[in-house]
């Protein structure tokens, strides 16, 4: 594959993968939002989990989200606009019908102990 998951021009390994793994933290909310995109592409529900700020993580349950990752068939990421802790983005994909579909959101991160972490999405 050429380039990463997120729409980055290098490798997977080199982008999102060590963020994933937990070798390094996402160093900005636009690389968080970015490696969780890869997160959704590589069906990584663990990161999905551990990546919601704690206090919104019951709304967000690991078999839905793997479920929800893996019925789909992630296609591309667009990042319209970010700013120090949020992030406007389109992520292409098609459903499980294999129908093209769009999702477009605002998310807001919190930095917390120097790690960031997905607050809420607006969609
Ligand atoms: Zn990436």
């Amino acid at each position: 594959m050429l380039g990463c998951y997120c729409g980055n021009s290098i490798a997977f390994q080199d982008c999102c993968e060590p963020y994933i793994k937990g070798i390094t933290n996402t160093p900005t909310a636009e690389k968080l939002m970015r490696s969780r995109y890869s997160a959704f592409a590589t069906g990584a529900a663990d990161y999905l989990v551990n990546t919601t700020h704690i206090s919104k993580r019951k709304l967000h349950n690991k078999k839905d989200i793997l479920a929800w990752s893996q019925s789909n068939t992630w296609l591309k990421l667009e990042v319209l606009k970010s700013t120090e802790n949020t992030v406007t983005f389109k992520a292409y994909y098609l459903d499980e019908n294999l129908k093209a579909q769009v999702h477009y959101e605002h998310s807001t991160f919190k930095l917390e102990n120097g790690k960031w972490f997905y607050v809420v999405g607006e969609y």
